[in-house]
């Protein structure tokens, strides 16, 4: 399989072999709820790592939360809340949310601070090797000591440093320099003892401590949306190469692009958002992650209500398929036809997934897959159910769930009456039926195998 190394700028191959691939994903910084922007990226990588496993990779997903952090204070304050406890409250939030979204891929969620002694001990070796200086406001690593600062997001340090002009804390020595401890002056509610008093780590450097207790300070892949990449990313590269001494800290690279709303990057400083929940009380969970699925991963990808939409439609026609090959009864074996058509769209799916991820043409595939069968004729039982298993599998991978539930009664029971107006032709009255039928959210489909319902259920209520 091959991915894009955002680093190098190349596609990079991944090797299978009996050792297990590690994976740290940048997870959220728990101060508000998760947006459809956040949902991008964790769907993303649920969606890598499932694919991985189904091809028998052996990978190890972690992902960290960030407890700790000046918003989370901030908003904690506001509630009259201990920001500990606010920052508890709204990881659960996080989680079910995330299970809400089929994401079931991580195998371990590590907290910021439950790795603080870990930070304490890195933040004494980076200022033992030269890399970190103590300032009466706290500790900050040196930015100039560090040669490939700026690497990963391609960033000219030198433009942007005389484009700063604002007066910068004295203490520091240079305007890229970012905090690895932040002393607390005023009995803040969240602090812990440290050589350089009591304080609280910077973001980075808690990555940089879950990483290495985790998976060391080299592993394989490590990833997040590309809002990350500067500084962020950066950061966790200089602190944990500093500290090993090694490069490269990580093999590859992974970087999401960005969801935005009416040309702008959907975020919640910028207040465009729409949160999972609110997106969730109208529509199925599968809605979402085909929106994000038909799109590249890595380019920007720009909501809009048609998107919704249109993936309903598609989503629909994959269900009304799957529907009426459960009405396929007759006897007898596969048909020859039939296997080739499945194993060229194994391979097509696989082939499609394997090349960096390519989500939107492996769902095409299924389309392709699906109008290959319908020219087949005489589909038997056995044939019909090793197509439903094929395309079953290809929506697994996607963690699409597509669950098709029993037709009701009252529903039965129009169509019954629909049968019995077009037996005697009265066509007219037979469409106002089916309009009724299509108001209460189903799709109706006269087949071969006569008519056929499917539940639009990707649409509440
Ligand atoms: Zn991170």
């Amino acid at each position: 399989m091959f991915l894009h190394d955002s680093l190098s700028n190349r596609l990079k191959k991944i090797i299978k072999t009996k050792k297990v691939i590690k994976l740290f994903v940048c997870g959220p910084t728990v101060y508000d709820s998760m947006h459809i922007g956040h949902a991008r990226t964790y769907i993303f990588f649920d969606t890598l790592v499932r694919f991985l496993r189904s091809q028998n990779y052996k990978i190890e997903y972690l992902q960290n939360i960030t407890d700790i952090d000046d918003k989370i204070i901030e908003r904690a304050q506001k509630l009259k809340i201990n920001p500990l406890k606010f920052a508890v409250a709204q990881t659960k939030d996080y989680k079910t949310i995330s299970k809400k979204l089929n994401i079931i891929s991580v195998d371990k969620y590590v907290n910021a601070s439950s790795v603080i002694s870990i930070i304490i001990n890195q933040i004494k070796r980076l200022i033992d090797k030269g890399y970190a200086y103590e300032t009466k406001n706290g500790v900050y690593f040196r930015v100039r000591k560090f040669k490939f600062y700026g690497e990963l997001s391609g960033q000219d340090l030198e433009a942007l440093r005389s484009g700063y002009r604002i007066e910068l804390d004295k203490a520091k020595e240079d305007v890229f320099d970012f905090a690895l401890w932040k002393k607390t002056k005023d009995n803040q509610a969240i602090s812990w003892p440290s050589p350089w008093g009591s304080g609280r780590p910077g973001w980075h450097i808690e990555d940089t401590a879950i990483s290495e207790k985790y998976f060391g300070l080299q592993y394989d892949l490590h990833g997040g949306g590309v809002d990350l990449k500067f500084p962020h990313h950066e950061a966790e590269i200089a602190q944990a190469e500093s500290l090993s001494g090694k490069k490269p800290f990580v093999k590859i690279w992974l970087h999401t692009g960005f969801l935005t709303f009416n040309n702008e990057k959907m975020s919640k400083s910028l207040k465009n958002f729409i949160t999972v929940k609110d997106f969730l009380t109208k529509y199925n969970a599968d809605v979402l992650r085909f929106i994000v699925l038909s799109s590249s991963y890595r380019s920007s990808l720009s909501w809009n209500e048609s998107l919704i939409n249109q993936s309903i439609a598609s989503l629909l026609s994959i269900k009304s398929f799957l529907v009426y090959l459960k009405y396929k009864n007759d006897k007898g074996d596969i048909n020859k036809k039939i296997i080739s058509s499945i194993n060229s769209f194994n391979k097509n799916f696989t082939s499609n997934l394997n090349d960096d991820m390519n989500t939107p043409k492996t769902i095409a595939s299924i389309f392709e897959f699906i109008n290959n069968i319908e020219s087949i004729k005489n589909i038997n039982k056995k044939s019909a159910k090793a197509i439903e298993e094929a395309i079953r599998n290809s929506l697994n991978i996607l963690g699409i769930k597509m669950k098709i539930n029993r037709v009701p009664k009252n529903i039965k029971d129009l169509i019954d009456k629909r049968e019995v107006l077009r037996i005697v032709k009265d066509f007219n009255k037979a469409d106002k039926i089916r309009k009724e039928i299509e108001a209460l959210n189903f799709r109706l489909d006269d087949t071969d195998q006569g008519p056929i319902l499917t539940h639009n259920n990707f649409i509440n209520g």
